[in-house]
């Protein structure tokens, strides 16, 4: 009768187990998670109360992190219980559970704590908890009264402290990734303030310069006017590059942000033509456009922005007297755009690199085309953002390329 009876007792704390298990694991936040796992090891072996002890790597300290044994748990909270010789830290050094039956005999016994905890310990059972070969720290349940432990309460104690480390590392990580996030996101913020701050004081001594530099080639002759259009074509450059810096924010462009209204295809190709048409007449390009007039639910400004950005790079990276050619044609639920150009083309294995952020074909240091490496990478993330692609092909280096944006049509 009395087995029975214990065996019952035996499979209603199993049950009791896996039903806190679930709970564990369903609870990232770390302070609910102690409070969780403190309870249950009180409940499973009987004990008056329990605490959680958690290992501290990097100053290698064992610390009180949870505890019921005092009505104010905020005196034992923080406190350091020693690594060596004392019993939490003797279970967790040998890995095993460390019983003890007469607290106030045993020298390892840290008697600052019950004092800080006004709790007379007299049996202990201290749990290593381990989650594969890392300390996490020390399970401890703990009874005033004189009870003798039980082989049953060690073995739920470990069970328990096997479960509760895995739980206490998920929700670790788990903060140690809000907190790096954080982190990252006020760097992000300094980043953009940064860069904001930086573009605005450069463009109004550029401004001046670009003003003099014009005014000085239209209004003199010979060298010194050659001269000046040199710095007047250095300091264009120059707002390009300014441009594309502020620009780097869309990068991070979220659907939210995108101020969707129906706009006209033809229209806004006509507009970003009309962006670089002074840059491809400079250069003696033709601009052929044969385009199919389509209403289409987007953001026209970000939209125009890519295509400007694909654009810009067709007339860069074509030689003088090339033609690009602007096309449209409409397939089921999308549209293509494609850009094709006679430019220095593309090798196959560089057709998807390039829109990743800062890349560039051509080595940094000795570029002869400029630019930041960022354009295609924000014309991906504007395109697709408004659920659509942007891909390139090209036959091969010297026979240029084609870039193809797809927008589904609403
Ligand atoms: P950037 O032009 O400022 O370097 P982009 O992101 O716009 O940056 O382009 C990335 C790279 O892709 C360029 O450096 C260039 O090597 C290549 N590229 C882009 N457009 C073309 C094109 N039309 N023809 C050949 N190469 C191109």
């Amino acid at each position: 009768m009395e087995i029975t009876a214990h065996l019952e007792n035996k499979v209603a704390i199993l049950r009791r187990l896996t039903e806190i298990s679930a709970v564990l694991n369903s609870t990232l936040d770390i302070e609910p998670l102690l409070g969780k796992i403190m309870d249950a090891a009180a409940e499973i072996t009987n004990a008056e109360a329990a605490s959680v002890l958690l290992w501290d790597e990097t100053r290698r300290e064992l610390r009180f992190a949870a505890t019921n044994t005092s009505q104010d748990a905020n005196t034992l909270i923080g406190q350091v219980v020693p690594p060596t010789g004392s019993i939490a830290g003797t279970a967790m050094s040998e890995n095993r559970i460390v019983q003890v039956d007469d607290a106030a005999s045993d020298p390892r016994h840290f008697g600052g704590v019950d004092e800080a905890a006004e709790f007379q310990t007299r049996t202990l059972l201290a749990g290593p908890m381990m989650s594969k070969d890392r300390h996490i720290g020390v399970l401890e349940v703990v009874n005033k009264r004189q009870l003798p432990w039980t082989e049953d309460d060690h073995y739920y104690l470990s069970i328990l402290a096997a479960q509760a480390a895995v739980a206490i590392e998920s929700a670790q990580l788990v903060t140690a990734l809000q907190k790096a996030n954080v982190e990252l996101n006020e760097l992000d913020k300094l980043k953009n303030d940064f860069i904001a701050i930086a573009s605005h004081e450069l463009r109004t001594p550029l401004g001046v310069i670009l003003g003099y530099a014009s005014f000085l080639h239209e209004t003199s002759e010979g060298q010194v006017s050659e001269h000046a259009s040199k710095v007047l074509n250095s300091a264009l450059q120059l707002r390009g590059i300014i441009e594309q810096l502020t620009n780097l924010r869309y990068l991070q462009q979220r659907e939210t942000e995108l101020q969707r209204v129906p706009t006209s295809l033809n229209q806004l190709l006509q507009e970003a033509r009309h962006d670089i048409l002074d840059m491809a007449t400079a250069k003696g390009h033709q601009l052929n456009m044969q385009v199919e007039d389509v209403t289409l639910l987007v953001d026209p400004i970000r939209v125009a922005m890519a295509l400007t950005n694909i654009l810009n790079n067709a007339v860069r990276y074509t030689p003088e007297g090339g033609t690009i050619t602007i096309q449209t044609e409409v397939r089921s639920d999308e549209v293509w755009i494609s850009v094709t150009d006679t430019g220095i083309g593309i090798a196959e294995d560089q057709l998807e690199r390039i829109f990743d952020k800062f890349y560039q074909v051509e080595d940094h240091m000795t570029r002869t085309y400029g630019g930041l490496g960022i354009g295609l990478s924000i014309a991906k993330v504007l395109i697709e953002v408004q659920g659509g692609r942007i891909w390139a092909t090209s036959p091969g280096l010297d026979q240029g390329a084609t870039f193809t944006v797809s927008l589904p049509l609403n």
